[in-house]
């Protein structure tokens, strides 16, 4: 039996953030991966100048270099904003892999079963043992299904579907475009170029707004497609096959911590409710979870923001697209009140 004070199930940035505090609280522990990094992570890799300070990045010492969008062209409703805000993209397959080494954490690739609370501690496949468990497995993470699930079950109108590809491209548009609710979509689609060559290109919707339900989403991908072409974005000959995901935007309160164990990230659900904002929260998490172990305090998320947009467009846009609805509605502009359930 491997023992360890913490173990954290998954290695991503809520992993590895949460890994990274905890010793830099002088607290050892242990990442559990069922894959071997570096590895592909479905992600556009958009991520903002606030992911950089909460992980203390300094931009000119990144190995593999990011890229620092001048403008975001928001294309709304047949109109183009053009938003002057530093915000920067990364690959995921470096960065994730970057960040797992920095923590200096050790880790085992095992892919996680069977999780049972035993005399106070938690084992893990009858093989590892710990005191304090965290689950930053994504939306599949173990700890939310064996120990989550049944008191806090995920509501379906907070997931979203998307499909996106990554490859390498020689980009002529270094601006990243995000075009919101095109013909229908509850959600939006993307152009994100990357710094050394490469292309991300999405489109990510309400599972419950898509109109029918299958195959909607692809063909709001050769939408997008026909639309990058026609713009000269991309070659008319690029071979393209995307791939899917789903995962949860946030809705209040959420169960996130049970005795000892604690859920970050995607496996808490914490994606911002308009942009669908992933990585932030999945950062900032998994640090004030490592916080929470290393005082013996409360885990609250409440410091948490829970838009994107607001940071990022003026507000007469914001309060426009406040009063438009179906679409907007659909992606969760609209607060909403949940019971708030937050156990210790
Ligand atoms: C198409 C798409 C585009 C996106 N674009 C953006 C974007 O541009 N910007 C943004 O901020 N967010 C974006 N997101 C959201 C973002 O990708 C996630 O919110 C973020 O990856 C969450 O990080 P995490 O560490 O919680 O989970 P993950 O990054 O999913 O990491 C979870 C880790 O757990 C491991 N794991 C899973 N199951 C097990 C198991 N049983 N045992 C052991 N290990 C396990 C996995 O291998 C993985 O390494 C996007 C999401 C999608 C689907």
């Amino acid at each position: 039996m491997t023992r360890a004070d913490v173990i954290i199930v998954g290695g991503g940035p809520a992993g590895a953030a949460c890994a990274w505090q905890l010793r830099r609280r002088g607290i050892d522990c242990l990442i559990l991966d069922k894959a071997a990094f570096p590895r592909t992570k479905l992600c556009a890799g958009w991520i903002t100048p606030q992911v950089v300070s909460d992980l203390e990045i300094d931009i000119g010492a990144y190995p593999h270099r990011l890229l620092t969008f001048k403008v975001i062209h928001a294309h709304l409703f047949g109109m183009t904003l053009k938003v002057r805000s530093p915000q920067h993209s990364i690959r995921r397959f470096e960065f994730d892999d970057w960040l797992l080494k920095r923590s200096g954490t050790r880790v085992i690739t095992h892919a996680v079963k069977r999780i049972a609370p035993r005399s106070g501690r938690y084992e893990i496949d009858g093989r590892f043992q710990c005191d304090y468990l965290v689950g930053a497995g994504g939306t599949a993470c173990p700890v939310y299904r064996s120990l989550f699930r049944e008191f806090d079950p995920r509501a379906r109108r907070l997931q979203v579907a998307a499909l996106e590809q990554e490859l390498p491209y020689r980009w002529r548009d270094g601006d990243c475009h995000l075009w919101f609710f095109d013909k229908g979509l509850p959600g939006y689609s993307w152009y994100v170029p990357k710094q050394n060559g490469y292309l991300n290109l999405g489109v990510g919707g309400m599972v419950q707004g898509l109109r029918q339900k299958v195959g909607a989403l692809q063909q709001h991908w050769d939408r997008l497609v026909t639309r990058l072409r026609r713009a000269g974005l991309i070659d008319e000959n690029l071979p393209l096959a995307p791939r899917g995901y789903a995962y949860y935007l946030r809705d209040g309160a959420r169960l996130t911590r049970r005795g000892n164990a604690f859920l970050v990230g995607d496996a808490a659900g914490l994606a911002t409710c308009d942009l669908g904002e992933g990585i932030g929260p999945a950062v900032r998490s998994g640090i004030l979870a490592a916080n929470a172990i290393a005082d013996g305090a409360p885990y609250s998320l409440e410091a948490l923001p829970r838009y994107s947009l607001s940071a990022l467009l003026p507000r007469p846009l914001l309060a426009f697209m406040h009063r438009a609805q179906g679409g907007l509605d659909a992606i969760g502009l609209r607060r909403r009140q949940v019971d708030r359930r937050q156990a210790s």
